[in-house]
């Protein structure tokens, strides 16, 4: 009768059961599972050979082996006629051999075990819950023989504990995965990214650059492509990033991706890599049927030179990412110590301007624009200041910084209109001839499509007719605004349509080219105080000025030159044919009451004077 086996094996369960919940390591309940065996079948050496995903050996136990011979099986792919081990893996079934030096399947091996003074191996497959075979648990015996009942009942057991193990890693590898790896892209996470920092930081000799990523547009995409394609986007963005730096590129959150750069010294090394992440992202990629070209910016710190913790160093990274987004969208800015004042500069005029917003002390002022000679008034630029408690008056260009923040400049515009609305009716109800007043637009304007209607509220609500108002907007505006290309544009022809009239700001400023002029839907065009300011003294700025007055003459639109402040200036831009101008030269902007007073003294109540009529069709 066979030695009964049940009572030691239920221990042998109960042992390996408790490694496992007590956390043991994989290796470890291995090992331990091989020499429990052992005890049980002395005559037997155990091991537990792992199969790899691409079907190869990777032995995980062998505690009576030699590592030499561990070592040597190491990586050979399982087939048909792989030893024992092998052959069970790709069977799927147990395979005995009962003596190594002749059976055909261990030919190739018989050199590596017979030295070891085994001649037998009897191997089996563990398989996991779907079938696939995961690893193999082997017998080997010093003589030439096939298994005993006692031995078969004890691999039984083993191979039973061992897949339930197995189940138990894959488990806690999916948990892993979970915890560690973004579930879309498969690039380490955020957590992730904090220990591959911190292992950087604590190296002997830190040495890196750490850059981190931001998708421009994301936001866009998804509403107006769907969300699968700005999934499919953040996808192909972290490939990308992948390729140029493997094991190095993690996702963040959202749109927000790090890569961290080993070996790096200097800002010259990691430009290498930012350039060469850029370059990456060129081509466009086709999904969903649409075809995208994704667009990323930068920021990039180097550990030792802009910090050495990880908070500081991604800070500052945050903070030449966040100066990337504002100045130079798509391109890459490595962090510079000044960057943080002017940001800081920034906040500090968003906050100053928040506040007077919420607490309604912002307030119009005008600035007249006159016909070239001084004579007539025709019309005024309103022109945002804040009052301070002290009875200081802040100018727009001290909170400059702050408009390009879309909800302070939303809110800004609205207050202004408000305010310029009341100012206009009032002046009408005086019988003053107020001709045009010219309002300043933000980008953050045309995000949401309610301008027509914030206008006509604040305007014709209070029997203001739209003809007396020129849109002011710089090209950035046209360029920045909100896709499709033409929202803006159509927008603006809308409006000019109800009568209003649109002046394109700051000309020459920005890149705009002639080309822009005529596609843009514009009837006035106001030369930057820049070119006024140098005309007289650089030949380049007095061409660009004729040009231009060459040019809006043969489109018939309006031109208004800015910042004048000597006579000079006026005299000269009135010989070259100029019509209007503004500036300190005519007069400062000024409040409503002064406004008054001004349009009093210059023109008489209800002076009759032609309005400023627009030529150019709607
Ligand atoms: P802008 O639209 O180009 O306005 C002209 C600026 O030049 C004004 O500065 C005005 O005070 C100044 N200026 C006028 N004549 C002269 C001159 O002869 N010499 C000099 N040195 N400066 C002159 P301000 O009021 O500080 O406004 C700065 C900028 O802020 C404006 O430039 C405009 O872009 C923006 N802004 C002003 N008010 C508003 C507003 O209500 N909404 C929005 N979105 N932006 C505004
Ligand atoms: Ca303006
Ligand atoms: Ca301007």
């Amino acid at each position: 009768m066979p030695p009964q086996p049940s009572f030691p094996l239920h221990a042998l369960q109960t042992e390996i059961l408790e490694a496992l919940v007590t956390g043991e390591r994989f290796e470890a309940i291995a090992d331990l599972l091989c020499r429990r065996a052992e005890q049980l079948a002395p005559e037997a050496v155990c091991s537990i050979v792992a199969i790899s995903p691409d079907g190869r050996l990777a032995p995980v136990a062998a505690p009576s082996l030699p590592q030499h011979y561990s070592d040597a099986i190491t990586g050979i792919p399982i087939g048909p006629d792989v030893g024992s081990c092998g052959t069970a893996a790709f069977l799927g079934q147990a395979v005995e051999v009962h003596d190594v030096s002749t059976d055909p399947l261990w030919t190739p091996y018989r050199d590596l075990i017979t030295p070891l003074g085994l001649m037998a191996c009897w191997s089996s497959p563990i398989k996991t819950r779907d079938g696939r075979v995961a690893a193999t648990f082997g017998f080997y015996y010093r003589t030439k023989r096939g298994p005993t009942e006692l031995e078969r009942a004890i691999v039984n057991t083993c191979v039973h504990l061992f897949s339930i193990a197995i189940e138990h890693d894959h488990a806690q590898q999916r948990n892993h995965a979970l915890a560690y790896f973004d579930q879309l892209t498969g690039l380490p996470n955020r957590r992730s990214f904090d220990d591959m920092m911190f292992e950087r930081i604590v190296a002997d000799d830190p040495a890196f650059g750490l850059l981190v990523v931001d998708i421009d547009n994301l936001k866009i995409a998804n509403d107006t492509m769907g969300h699968v394609v700005g999934d499919g986007l953040i996808q192909e963005v972290a490939g990308r990033l992948a390729d140029v730096a493997p094991n190095a590129a993690c996702r963040l959150g959202g749109d927000e991706f790090a890569v961290l750069v080993d070996a790096c010294r200097n800002h010259n090394e990691l430009g290498v890599v930012a350039d060469a992440i850029i370059r990456a992202m060129s081509e466009p990629f086709d999904c969903d049927g649409y075809t995208i070209m994704p667009q990323i910016t930068m920021g990039g710190v180097v550990y030792g030179i802009d910090g050495n913790n990880a908070d500081l160093l991604r800070q500052n990274a945050d903070f030449a990412l966040y100066h990337a987004k504002e100045i130079r969208r798509g391109a890459y800015v490595p962090f510079e110590k000044n960057l943080r004042t002017s940001i800081a500069l920034r906040m500090s005029q968003i906050r100053t301007l928040d506040q007077a917003l919420n607490e309604r002390r912002v307030i119009p002022f005008y600035q007249p624009v006159m016909s070239i000679d001084g004579g007539v008034i025709e019309g005024f630029e309103s022109l945002a200041r804040i009052r301070l408690d002290n009875g200081e008056i802040l100018s727009a260009s001290q909170v400059q910084a702050a408009l390009s923040d879309p909800s302070i400049a939303f809110r800004l515009t609205d207050q202004m209109l408000k305010q310029i609305a009341a100012n206009m009716r009032s002046w009408l109800d005086r019988g003053l001839s107020i001709r045009h007043i010219g309002i300043n637009l933000s980008t953050a304007d045309f995000y949401r499509s309610d301008l027509e209607r914030r206008l006509s509220e604040a305007f014709e609500a209070v029997g203001v007719p739209l003809k007396n108002l020129i849109l002011e907007v710089t090209e950035t505006v046209f360029l920045d605004g909100p896709g499709p290309d033409d929202k803006v544009v159509g927008v603006l022809q809308r409006l000019r349509q109800k009568g209003v009239m649109v002046a394109l700001d700051d000309f020459g400023t920005g890149f705009a080219s002639l080309t822009h002029l005529i596609r843009f839907p514009v009837d006035v065009i106001k030369i930057d105080r820049s070119f006024i300011d140098r005309m007289l003294l650089d030949r380049p700025s007095r061409l660009v000025v004729e040009l231009l007055l060459d040019l809006s003459r043969k489109l018939e639109m309006r031109v208004v030159a800015e910042g004048i402040e000597t006579q000079a200036q006026a005299e000269w831009l009135a010989e070259l044919g100029c019509q209007y101008g503004q500036g300190y030269f005519f007069g400062r902007p000024i409040d409503a009451a002064a406004t008054t007073r001004f349009i009093v003294a210059k023109n008489g109540v209800d002076a009759r004077t032609p309005p400023l009529s627009r030529k150019r069709p709607a």
